[in-house]
């Protein structure tokens, strides 16, 4: 392998292999990365144009059953500190929201045993219903597949009575690294990588426009790293051709190695 080499074959938009990958990671600079990078991101979208939305993130529930190791937000249910967001709560973020120039919510929460899709349908309505025009990014696709478990159902089910009930986007939530190695050992509590990556694809399926996240730098191997994006463009190639797919990918450091010494 030689750096040149796969460079090159990047910019003419050939498929890498993780093997290939982790070459370029560990031995290209990073100024020939973003020169590639930024090539490739003038092939795709050419021109100087960039866009934005401002949102808020909040919480449906700090209530899970998922254990994640890196995790303090959560409480377990009958917790002192266990909460459900009500709508006045509601109503007074994405008031704030609005006042502030921001116009979506990223609403995610916790893998609550208790509420499943009546409540998430009701929960969009109401909202859709008393904000008409607030863009709702919301849930991911672990909190999907949770849902779908305890309805027994299908993800296209619950994604499509979501969308009905006001769901605009899926937010790619809950990926940290796709390989089950790593999600055993830092989150076993959600679903594996399969079944994130079946997720998207059943949104893509309904044109339901998603992103990608990645969060980084704690247990995983740059092979590890590279898989992950291996396995995203798999998916994003077999996305419809009207379907956008995933939009965004938004890479995320682990804060702290300190959690994982709990492992
Ligand atoms: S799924 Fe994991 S990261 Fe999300 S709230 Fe539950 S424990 Fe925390």
């Amino acid at each position: 392998m030689h750096v040149h080499d796969l460079l090159q074959r990047g910019l003419q938009r050939d498929h890498l292999t993780a093997e290939e990958g982790v070459f370029l990671f560990e031995q290209s600079s990073t100024a020939e990365l973003m020169y590639v990078g930024h090539q490739l991101r003038m092939h795709h979208v050419p021109n100087d144009v960039v866009t934005w939305i401002i949102d808020r993130n909040s919480n449906t529930t700090n209530v899970c059953v998922a254990n994640c190791k890196f995790c303090n937000f959560y409480r377990r249910p009958g917790h002192e500190e266990a909460y459900i967001t009500t709508i006045e709560e509601y109503k007074q973020k994405i008031e704030e929201t609005f006042r502030l120039g921001g116009e979506q919510l990223l609403l995610q929460g916790g893998h609550h045993p208790d509420l499943g899709l009546d409540y998430y349908v009701k929960l969009f309505k109401e909202l859709k219903s008393l904000y008409p025009n607030l863009k709702l990014h919301a849930l991911g696709p672990p909190e999907i597949a949770h849902i779908t478990k305890l309805e027994k159902s299908t993800h296209t089910e619950v994604l499509q009575a979501l969308m009905d009930a006001g769901l605009d986007s899926l937010p790619g939530a809950g990926a940290e690294i796709l390989d089950d190695r790593v999600r055993r050992l830092i989150s076993k509590g959600k679903c594996n990588g399969d079944e994130w990556l079946a997720v998207m694809e059943a949104a893509h399926q309904l044109r339901l426009t998603t992103s990608a996240t990645m969060m980084f730098g704690h247990i995983e191997t740059n092979l590890e790293r590279m898989e992950h994006f291996v396995r995203l463009r798999e998916v994003q190639d077999k996305k419809p051709a009207d379907a956008k797919g995933f939009l965004a990918f938004i890479p995320g450091p682990s804060r702290t190695k300190t959690p994982y010494s709990r492992i």
